[in-house]
């Protein structure tokens, strides 16, 4: 049972590929994300498709159910430094459990290209460069890391610059969800809301939802309020 002191869109989040609704090309029984959780060899990848759709919550199951630790960054607001401490710290706990961290990087599209720069070397050989020291004394040492997973999250995939893009083993397409499958998701918040809801109501929220999950869960919380209030 879910604490009710966790926020309500975490409690609202599916936390195993089963409990994810929809994306069946990507999560179904043939699903690349199937074969994943399988084989336990997960190859850097992309997930592009728009808001609030569920690229996160998909990138935190991997997580989740393979044991692995999770890290996030945003692209729009890191810079070499930020990218380097998470690396860092993904190095040390792999160092303790043994298990490649899955360092997620929201809208990378949006990565500078020093950062860009910077993943790469980190991507392909596992080594980083730090610059020690200032002024004269300034001297670069490389280190090496202990192998890692990208998940690079992206609304525009258009907008990656193609080396960033050869460097990803798979980009998966998260569509909009037709209103019968928002429909399910609707059900189950309500579920977790406790709160009852009949079929056709939930239908009615999945039509006004725009094809997306997140919007369809603050519109039930929205009308679960004014019922309540009524
Ligand atoms: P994105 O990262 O694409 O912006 P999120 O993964 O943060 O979207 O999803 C937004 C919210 O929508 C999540 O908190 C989750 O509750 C809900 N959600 C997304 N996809 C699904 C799904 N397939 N099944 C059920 N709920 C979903």
């Amino acid at each position: 049972m879910l604490s009710m002191s966790i926020p309500l869109a975490e409690r609202l989040r599916p936390r195993t590929l089963d409990e994810y609704i929809g994306q069946a090309h990507l999560v179904g029984q043939n699903g690349v994300f199937r074969k994943f959780l399988e084989t336990g060899n997960v190859p850097s990848f992309i997930l592009w498709g728009p808001p609030g759709v569920g690229k996160t919550t998909l990138a935190r199951i991997v997580a989740t159910q393979l044991e692995r630790p999770f890290f996030t960054l945003s692209a729009v607001t890191s810079g070499v430094k930020d990218v380097r401490e998470v690396i860092e710290s993904a190095r040390k706990q792999r160092f303790f459990d043994q298990k490649a961290p899955l360092l997620f990087i929201d809208e990378i599209h949006r990565l500078s290209p020093i950062v860009e720069e910077y993943l790469y070397s980190a991507m392909e050989d596992y080594k980083i460069d730090i610059v020690l020291d200032k002024g004269p004394s300034a001297r670069s040492i490389q280190i090496e890391l202990a192998p890692f997973t990208l998940i690079g999250a992206t609304t525009r995939s258009g907008l990656l610059t193609s080396p960033l893009r050869a460097r990803f083993g798979i980009q998966c397409h998260l569509e909009y969800y037709d209103a019968p499958v928002l429909a399910g998701i609707v059900r189950r918040s309500a579920r977790i809301l406790d709160v009852s809801i009949d079929d056709d109501a939930a239908h009615e929220v999945a039509l006004r939802s725009r094809g997306t999950p997140r919007i369809a869960n603050a519109l039930l919380r929205r009308v679960r309020d004014f019922a309540m209030v009524k």
